[in-house]
């Protein structure tokens, strides 16, 4: 059986062809968010064919496709339900019909989360688990969440998805989402230059003299001794470990697993994360493990071509 995965991400659309479980064909094109994602699907459409014109001999199409939305979408009639930044027409837009039309075969949408949580589930950091959170700390801070071995959806799509939107300062800044002190606020690429110029140490920092402050320069700043990057670095640090207390005493799982861009740093932030779950989580210290993704770059195409699989068998 071979089946197409599809990460459509603010950046990169990712698009992967899975055969038996292996990826064997990969692509990437640039998502150009200045196009409507209507104006971007005959691009995506002749990368699929690229894929399986490469991939497969002899076979003019795959036997499903699944794609990965960055926002909020009806998995059950295949809609996309809120406006995303980028591609802001994509909930106008009739994905299901596009396939069915273009190929012909059985298509399944869902959250970019939750594709990197199948796809993690099933080929990586949490291969054999049934209880798992996963967080992706990039642009945002995004989670899904696995309950008995089964992806968890909810009555209006959001169930385990708004891990950024927690509360963990009542008395915090307005989000953009229109909460008040979500973890997003707290610590997020978005509000990384804000955070840095409002505060009393910069002009003291060699942040001061960045055209953009990233989590790259505050993480590379703060182990050459800036003192403004290692409060930040620390202070997201914590942000993030008290967004998973929240989630991790929600819903119980046996691992967390973060990825996203951030995580690079990984090596660094995971046992922080670790420490701090073993000191201010109800269950005893060890009861939740904090795991890095093991493929995060395939983990969405490798969660949709499994999705793709699972509307087929
Ligand atoms: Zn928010």
């Amino acid at each position: 059986m071979n089946t197409i995965g599809i990460d459509l991400g603010g950046t990169t659309i990712k698009l992967g062809l899975v055969r038996d479980h292996r990826l064997i064909g990969s692509k990437e094109i640039l998502s150009d968010a200045s196009k409507s994602l209507q104006a971007k699907l005959p691009e995506i459409a002749v990368a699929v064919d690229q894929l399986v014109e490469e991939c497969l001999d002899g076979k003019a199409k795959p036997d499903a496709i699944g794609l990965a939305f960055p926002s909020i979408v009806d998995s059950k009639s295949m809609r996309v339900l809120l406006q995303y930044v980028k591609f802001a027409d994509a909930d106008e837009l009739d994905l299901k019909s596009w396939v069915d039309q273009t190929w012909g075969v059985p298509f399944v949408l869902e959250n970019d989360a939750r594709a990197a949580l199948l796809g993690e589930w099933q080929y990586g950091a949490g291969r054999g688990e049934e209880n798992i959170v996963l967080c992706t700390i990039g642009t945002g801070f995004g989670s899904a969440v696995l309950i008995d071995g089964k992806v968890l959806r909810g009555a209006h799509f959001v169930a385990g998805n708004l891990g950024g939107h927690m509360v963990v300062n009542f008395k915090g800044d307005k989000c953009n989402c229109g909460g008040i002190g979500c973890l997003e606020t707290e610590a997020s690429s978005w509000v990384l230059e804000s955070k840095c110029h409002n505060h009393p140490l910069i002009n003291e920092s060699s942040l001061s003299s960045l055209a953009n402050i990233n989590y790259r320069a505050i993480f590379d700043h703060a182990e050459a001794g800036d003192d403004l990057a290692i409060e930040i670095r620390e202070n997201s640090i914590t942000a993030w470990s008290a967004g998973i207390v929240n989630l991790v005493h929600a819903f119980d799982p046996d691992i967390v697993i973060i990825g996203g861009g951030v995580m690079r740093r990984g090596q660094l932030i995971i046992p922080s994360i670790q420490k701090h779950i073993d000191q201010h989580t109800w269950p005893p210290a060890g009861t939740y493990k904090i795991k890095l993704a093991h493929d995060f770059t395939n983990a969405g195409v490798m969660g949709m071509a499994y999705l793709a699989r699972q509307a087929i068998v």
